[in-house]
């Protein structure tokens, strides 16, 4: 049975006073020759849906061939929907620690692997929500989103799990209990992280049932797969179809529990429709990062930083979002929290971000601007070669991005193409390389490598994480 690890802190929230958001926006400021623009509602309750591991191109809305998400594709239809979105990495502690910072993973120092936490110095986009009088609450079925790494700073409460990959219903049903217990009007910021599409896949039957999933295969299949994988890897002779086979039924797997991820967003939007209308709700939706399946060598996440696992979804609807807009410059959705807390007429922390991605100026301004990726190590495929970096920096301008990977013995790099999933890995520029490593020169590093405690490190081994102590090298 699991018991929810909660925010000490969070239960000693006080009871704050806070402002009506109707009172806590100022009125806009007209000259005299400009027509009023429409004022939108405003915002008493922001609502974060982070559905773990989904790749922007499993959406119907994003052009996946087999649409399974029409409650996603229904809420980019009636609002806005990023088609160029970037996480600023490739697993879950560093990208969702940008996503609950707005800083890159070498800034707020989750980078992992480690020992390494979240910067109690950083800035903190929940903590911005509870500064303001705003209740604040995270339910999480990730396992590996512990407390201790500083995730829950600046929730009155946070749930996660203690040693297992929670199906959607657990976050849901605490979320509906602590909505349950909202006084009306009282404003709230609600982060829901779900755990599917994140492998282990164990699709609903509903689902299974739907995508009409064919049975696993053998643990003989499974063990051919796994000598044809090790064989392609090494460069050497294998057989294609047993890898073709096994790919194919991931992928099944994977697109039945992007079915389950809609269907929990479909029942979240009922509850919060239950407590009344959602005119003053704004709702984001969005992943940590995607899922790779052999498009560049390896399987899963957490490995490189090509497009199967960076480009993810961004949909906003709400107060202040146009409907039915479709962006199309390139965003990160790290800068997703200052937006929000500027919809919602909160000031921003000292050290967030000023960002606005539903400002259509501000965005093309930031096109000259690089967007940044980072992997603590991850893996690099050369030639039949598997290094394990110690960092991998990627640097994206305009579509393309470098990618520029520290290993003994010298440093490799790389280009391909930022959203294309089909485009071919090049040969990066030394003036890409040499701008790459100055743009994360300038960053302002935070390392925290104090140990994990015990508790946490078995936890992690036992999840299958080789996480925590430095081993010797
Ligand atoms: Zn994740």
């Amino acid at each position: 049975m699991q018991s929810p690890r909660t925010n000490p802190a969070g239960r000693a929230r006080s009871a704050r006073p806070w402002v009506p958001a109707a009172l806590a926006l100022a009125p806009a400021i007209v000259s005299g020759c400009q027509p009023a623009a429409p004022t939108p509602p405003p915002v008493d309750a922001v609502v974060v849906v982070v559905v773990d591991t989904l790749r922007a191109d499993a959406l119907g809305a994003y052009g996946a061939a087999e649409a399974v998400t029409p409650t996603m594709d229904a809420l980019a239809e009636g609002g806005t929907l990023f088609e160029r979105c970037l996480a600023t990495s490739s697993w879950t502690w560093p990208s969702t620690a940008s996503l609950l910072t707005g800083k890159l993973p070498p800034e707020h120092g989750l980078i992992g692997r480690d020992g390494s936490s979240i910067s109690p110095d950083v800035p903190s986009v929940a903590a911005a929500f509870q500064s303001a009088g705003w209740a604040t609450a995270a339910f999480v079925a990730n396992p590996i989103m512990d407390a201790e790494l500083g995730f829950g700073r600046g929730f009155d409460r946070w749930e996660g799990t203690d040693d297992s990959w929670d199906e959607a219903a657990v976050p849901l049903e605490r979320a509906t209990a602590w909505l349950a217990e909202r006084q009306p009007g009282e404003p709230f910021f609600l982060y829901v992280h779900l755990v599917e599409p994140h492998s282990p896949y164990r699709p609903s039957a509903e689902s299974a049932a739907a995508l009409d999933l064919p049975a696993p295969p053998s643990e003989g299949d499974l063990g051919a797969v796994t000598r044809a994988y090790n064989l392609m890897i090494e460069g050497a002779p294998y057989d294609q179809g047993a890898i073709d086979d096994f790919v194919g039924w991931r992928r099944r797997c994977y697109a039945a529990e992007v079915r389950d991820a809609d269907l929990a967003i479909r029942d979240l939007l009922e509850v919060l429709r239950r407590r009344g209308p959602l005119d003053r709700t704004l709702l984001a939706v969005t992943s940590d990062h995607g899922e790779e399946f052999l498009e560049h060598g390896l399987m899963g996440h957490g490995g490189q930083l090509y497009p199967e696992s960076v480009h993810v979804p961004l949909i906003l609807t709400g107060p202040g979002i146009s409907p039915g807009t479709r962006v199309t410059e390139r965003v990160e959705n790290r800068l997703l929290g200052p937006t929000l807390l500027g919809l919602a007429g909160i000031g921003r922390p000292e050290g967030l971000a000023a960002a606005n991605l539903t400002d259509g100026e501000e965005r093309d301004l930031r096109q000259d601007e690089p967007s940044l990726l980072h992997l603590g190590n991850g893996g690099w495929i050369e030639g039949g070669e598997y290094l394990i970096p110690d960092e991998q920096q990627g640097m994206v301008v305009g579509d393309t991005v470098t990618v520029r990977a520290r290993v003994e013995g010298g440093d490799r790099a790389a280009s391909h193409r930022a959203f294309d999933p089909q485009s071919s890995v090049q040969a990066a520029t030394q003036t890409d390389v040499d701008r790459t490593a100055s743009e994360f020169s300038k960053l302002r590093r935070h390392t925290n490598t104090a140990p994990l405690s015990e508790e946490l490190e078995r936890k992690l081994r036992g999840l299958g994480y080789n996480l925590g102590r430095r081993e010797p090298r």
